[in-house]
């Protein structure tokens, strides 16, 4: 399913108009609240399907070709073929388990139909004599030719003339009920041009011509074109929806322009000695890196404008964020507001805390104020006491989970929120923040993120985000060194662990994500804890750590890692971001195969981070094949040969491409499903060039095609 649609199920506390409100306020389609549901509108709903314009642009993922009977002798092994002959045999067979086996006969030769699961209904169809259409994957096996589970029609109706679309689907939507309802939201939507000619698309296809071919192609045409998409209806269609992306990132800029944030100055133009900036700049145990100092810059500019920030901090893992965020916290500060820094999880944003405490409270308490603390699994005396905090303003700076913009938070002042690993916050939390400041006024954003996107994509996709980039490790990291060592040779890694551990240097021992289950999962992790724990001996301690556990819980084992009384951190991916352990220097990840690669760099920046060399073992399990597959492979190859996270975010989006390479980083923001930013270029540009005219000249249409193209999904965007 196209990563865009999975919007729909986004809970939307905030946002202004969710999919479901969309749904009632849509003229064509009154629907009930959403209790009164079928299953089937249900299941459209998830697929983003609800207004008719909605299934018009929901497009087949690929096509069957029931248009043709073919001869059964002219079949060839592995044809997807649709064959008519009269049924010779069937019978239900138990060896070696109980099966359906038929043979139709055409004339020109025979063919073996094998089902495993069956109706009665279909062995009705299948009575010998009987003459039936018979389509599926032909096989050229030992005893003849063969379909495993063919679709079955009585003989004799009329072929289509066009190919059959064959649409994603979820559960409890067929594909014939998908496949009809499209075909009536394709019929009733208004597709009207939205592009006046003389500024708008060159060729001859218009977007009803090109709609209704995509979805119910002539036979005669060369698939390749619609899987590559380089047809001339899907070249359409792209530029159409690169053009809606392209309107709506810069209305979101246009909108920005037009609001106002809290100005926040730096005290005076010469570094004060009494501002919590250069208090901070005097505690901090090192100097910044020229990176930092110029990302610093970029921010306090952006700070002191009445413009809201909306920018992106990229920085490699290690990069030192942090530092630049409480750097940006004390200005907001110096100018007399609150700031607010938000992670995604709870551990994260107790790193910050623990990090951010110890340099900035006791310069706040010299002023009479503090940093304050919120998660969801607090204590609700603490919760409220942080909270009062909060809302009298003594809370200068507010650090937690996404409890931070929960309804119930007050602030007497926001100005500036910060986001740690934006890509794992939902865009309607983002969007709640908005609500947060003072009065009309909307808080600045500074959205930091490790997993860099390459600049050109970000420039696309990003239109309207600014980016900065730390691109400059602090001095004095030694490289972390990666080895890569099949399964079957752990012995040597435990040596290694143990030479670790005899330098008094730390572990992580990274386990993946296995089953569904995360109980299974649990179970696995325990395992190797236990397992590791007899292998290493006393005295080492060997400590686990998985989501599933209770917070405090992980907090202890956390607080005990970093206190070195575990020397072993048995995990599964919870260690993934933002943990700073500076003593560990060995990383093994096990199974490092199925992990995607920016996790895999995730995970290995976790050492490296002190002053001590470094290094990551990536264990892997050949497969079944006895091979690693081959996208395993280049990923494994990126990580032993890099570990430039810049690097490695570029051979991710050629492994991946770029659709699959945004979704990952972007929970819940709209992707383009069609047009893809790194191949059609000529459109994007095309696209890029028309969008600033169009809303100039033509606003009302403008704002049709962004409406038509991304309905809802539009206010996503600009959150
Ligand atoms: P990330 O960008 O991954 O969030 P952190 O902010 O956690 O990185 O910083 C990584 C480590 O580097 C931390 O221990 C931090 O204190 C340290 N650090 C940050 N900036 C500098 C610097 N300029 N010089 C030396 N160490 C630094
Ligand atoms: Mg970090």
């Amino acid at each position: 399913m196209p990563a865009a649609l999975e919007d729909s199920s986004v809970p939307a506390k905030k946002a202004p108009t969710p999919p479901a409100e969309a749904a009632a306020a849509a003229p064509e389609k009154p629907s009930p609240p959403g209790s009164g549901l079928s299953q089937v509108q249900r299941a459209l709903r998830k697929l983003g399907l609800v207004r008719d314009i909605d299934f018009a642009l929901y497009l087949p993922m690929r096509y069957e070709d029931e248009t043709r009977i073919v001869r059964i002798a002219d079949t060839r092994d592995g044809d997807v073929a649709q064959v008519e002959g009269v049924v010779t045999e069937c019978e239900v067979v138990y060896r070696p388990r109980r099966q359906l086996i038929a043979t139709i006969d055409d004339g020109s030769d025979t063919c073996q139909l094998r089902f495993f699961n069956f109706y009665p209904s279909q062995q009705k169809q299948l009575a010998v004599g009987a003459k039936v259409r018979v389509r599926g994957e032909m096989r050229g096996g030992f005893v003849g030719r063969q379909i495993m589970h063919p679709t079955v029609k009585a003989a004799g109706t009329a072929l289509p003339n066009a190919l059959t679309p064959v649409y994603s689907t979820v559960a409890g939507l067929p594909q014939p009920v998908l496949r009809r309802e499209v075909r009536s939201g394709l019929a009733r939507a208004v597709l009207d041009e939205t592009v006046p000619v003389q500024i708008g698309f060159r060729g001859a296809w218009n977007l009803r011509d090109s709609l209704t071919f995509l979805h119910y192609p002539t036979p005669d045409v060369a698939i390749a074109t619609l899987e590559d998409h380089s047809h001339p209806a899907w070249q359409r269609i792209k530029a159409e929806e690169l053009l809606a992306q392209q309107l709506s990132q810069l209305q979101a800029r246009m909108e920005r322009a037009a609001q106002r944030a809290p100005v926040l100055p730096p005290v005076s133009p010469e570094p004060d000695a009494a501002s919590l900036h250069s208090q901070l700049l005097a505690v901090l145990p090192f100097g910044l890196t020229g990176a930092q100092q110029r990302v610093g810059e970029e921010i306090t500019r952006d700070l002191g404008r009445e413009i809201p920030m909306h920018r992106l901090l990229q920085g490699d893992v290690g990069s030192g964020k942090t530092v630049v965020a409480a750097l940006a916290a004390a200005r907001c500060i110096d100018a007399g507001f609150q700031c607010a820094l938000m992670a995604p999880t709870e551990i994260l944003a107790a790193q910050h805390f623990g990090k951010l405490v110890g340099w900035l409270d006791p310069l706040l308490a010299a002023r009479g104020q503090r940093v304050a603390w919120l998660t969801g699994s607090q204590k609700k005396k603490e919760r409220d006491e942080m909270s009062a905090a909060v809302e009298s303003g003594q809370a200068a700076l507010v650090i937690g989970t996404h409890a931070v913009i929960s309804e119930k938070v007050r602030f007497k002042s926001l100005a500036l929120a910060i986001i740690d690993e934006q890509h794992r916050f939902g865009v309607a939390q983002r969007l709640a923040l908005r609500g947060k400041a003072e009065g009309h006024l909307e808080p600045h954003l500074l959205m930091m993120s490790a997993t860099p996107i390459p600049r050109t994509l970000a420039m696309s996709y990003y239109a309207d985000l600014d980016v900065s980039t730390l691109d400059e490790l602090p001095p004095g990291r030694t490289p972390i060194v990666t080895r890569l060592v099949a399964d079957h040779r752990r012995d040597e890694v435990i040596d290694r662990i143990h030479a670790q551990i005899a330098q008094g240097r730390q572990v992580y021992w990274v386990c993946p994500l296995i089953e569904e289950s995360e109980a299974v999962d649990l179970r696995n992790a325990t395992e190797t804890r236990d397992e590791l724990a007899g292998t290493l001996g006393e005295p080492i301690q060997v400590g686990l750590l998985h989501s599933r556990m209770p917070t405090a819980e992980k907090q202890a084992v956390m607080a005990a890692f970093t206190a070195n009384e575990i020397q072993v951190l048995v995990s599964t991916t919870v260690i993934e971001v933002g943990v700073d352990v500076p003593n560990a220097s060995l990383m093994v990840i096990e199974h490092a195969e199925r992990f995607g690669l920016s996790q895999l760099h995730q995970l290995r920046g976790r050492v490296g981070r002190g002053a001590a060399a470094s290094a990551c073992v990536l264990l892997y399990a050949p497969g079944d094949s006895g091979r690693v597959g081959e996208a395993a492979r280049a990923r494994l190859k990126a990580m032993a040969e890099t570990s430039d996270g810049f690097e490695i975010a570029r051979r991710d989006l050629e492994i991946r491409g770029p659709g699959e390479f945004l979704g990952a980083r972007q929970s819940g923001a709209p992707l383009l499903r069609f047009a893809d930013l790194t191949t059609d270029t000529l459109l994007l540009d095309w696209a890029r060039e028309l969008a600033p005219v169009m809303l100039r000249k033509h606003p009302d249409l403008a704002q049709r095609h962004i409406d038509r193209w991304l309905g809802t999904k539009a206010e996503y965007l600009k959150a």
